[in-house]
């Protein structure tokens, strides 16, 4: 759309790629095991109905955050089962819960009154989230099989999946921990049905249901960023077989020739200690391209990696075009994705690829190919 659109900015997102992340992540449940992909935050940025579309027939169901995306997937037709990550946040949420027939987290003792008092359609599916040390939603481990007693015996459940998230999956403590605190405090935890994994426990197994659950739900690998982010060379999406779905691509949109001592941008931040040719990036934190990757990140024009410089405008940010002489108006310019690893500009802006997914704006154009 070309007319509409005449900003030289596009995000590209690849359904090959994100078929063969699933497929990846599928190859990692134990057996039996089953995988929710986690959709939530407009499927991390890619666009809720083009990915459940993707891997409606690669998955076993989803795994969401908000009832009206929840509600839109029933109306496109999705009969998977979907899970509320976060359950219901007001007790009024509940028909409804039970009229689209989704799954719903539990991780709070006046959730259960509620749900007691509810009267409702069909019996939901409920997953008891418990807290073995994340620290953030869940009932203490103290309470969980009384939780899990009372959960059982209401008319308004029609299944109990025990549930917890892993705070270290991604780092040198792992996941044993907080496993092993489970075990003590329910030591016949094996005999009902679980919900582990994430992304990170996925991919670190081994395929067995005591340490990722029966139900697993990963979110960043399917998306094709490595949960290790750039930093460890053994973990990077490269390293462990995941392709970048999302591809955000630009244009040179200006160039300039510096003399030494010239600077670059607001506050001048970039000073050209050489003379050097400077190209214009119709890319900014307006887009969602972060501010903080400003004088460090990589980006790659006509294919080939250079550097930001100078800070990052709302419109624009500079990169540097010493190496590239061929670069001209309307030479391509990828900010991230195929050739250019989301992790690693992530890693330059001090933050993660999942935000930079998540933090895409809504005026750039999408596109799946
Ligand atoms: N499960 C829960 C409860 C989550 O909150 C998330 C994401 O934050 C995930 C699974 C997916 O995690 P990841 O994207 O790291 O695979």
């Amino acid at each position: 759309n070309h007319c509409l659109n005449p900003r030289p900015i596009i995000a590209e997102f690849s359904g090959r790629a994100l078929r063969h992340n699933a497929q990846r992540a599928m190859a990692q449940l134990p057996l039996g095991g089953q995988m929710l992909a986690v959709i939530k935050a407009d499927a991390y940025g890619h666009g809720l109905i083009e990915v459940a579309q993707c891997l409606a027939t690669h998955v076993h169901g989803f795994a969401i955050l908000e009832l009206a995306a929840a509600r839109r997937l029933r109306e496109q037709g999705f009969k998977q089962p979907i899970l509320m990550l976060e359950g219901f946040f007001d007790p009024s949420e509940l028909p409804a819960l039970s009229q689209l027939g989704l799954s719903t987290v539990i991780h709070r003792d006046d959730q259960i009154d509620a749900l007691a008092q509810a009267s409702l359609d069909q019996p939901l599916d409920v997953f008891l989230k418990l807290n073995t040390g994340m620290n953030r939603l869940g009932f203490p481990l103290s309470k969980a099989i009384s939780a899990f007693e009372r959960l059982r015996a209401l008319p308004q459940v029609r299944s109990v999946t025990v549930m917890t998230h892993f705070a270290d999956a991604d780092n040198a403590r792992g996941t044993a921990w907080q496993l092993k605190r489970l075990d003590d405090a329910w030591p016949a935890i094996a005999t009902q049905r679980l919900s582990f994994a994430n992304s990170a426990a996925l991919l670190s197994g081994p395929a067995k249901r005591e340490l990722l659950g029966d139900i697993t739900r990963p979110g960043i690998m399917l998306y094709g960023a490595s949960p290790w982010g750039a930093g460890d060379s053994a973990k990077t999406a490269g390293a462990l077989d995941l392709q970048p779905v999302m591809t955000l691509k630009s244009q040179i949109i200006g160039v300039q020739q510096l003399a030494a001592g010239e600077r670059v941008g607001y506050g001048g931040s970039f000073v050209a200690e050489r003379p050097m040719t400077v190209g214009v990036v119709a890319c900014g934190y307006a887009d969602g391209y972060p501010r903080h990757a400003g004088n460090q990140a990589p980006i790659l024009v006509n294919g080939i990696r250079t550097q930001v410089i100078g800070r990052v405008s709302m419109d624009m940010l500079c990169c540097d075009l010493s190496a590239i002489p061929e670069a001209s108006i309307g030479t391509p310019v990828t900010l991230w994705g195929r050739g250019l690893p989301a992790d690693e500009v992530a890693e330059a802006a001090g933050t993660i690829a999942y935000e930079l997914f998540c933090a895409l704006t809504a005026r750039v154009p999408r596109v799946w190919i």
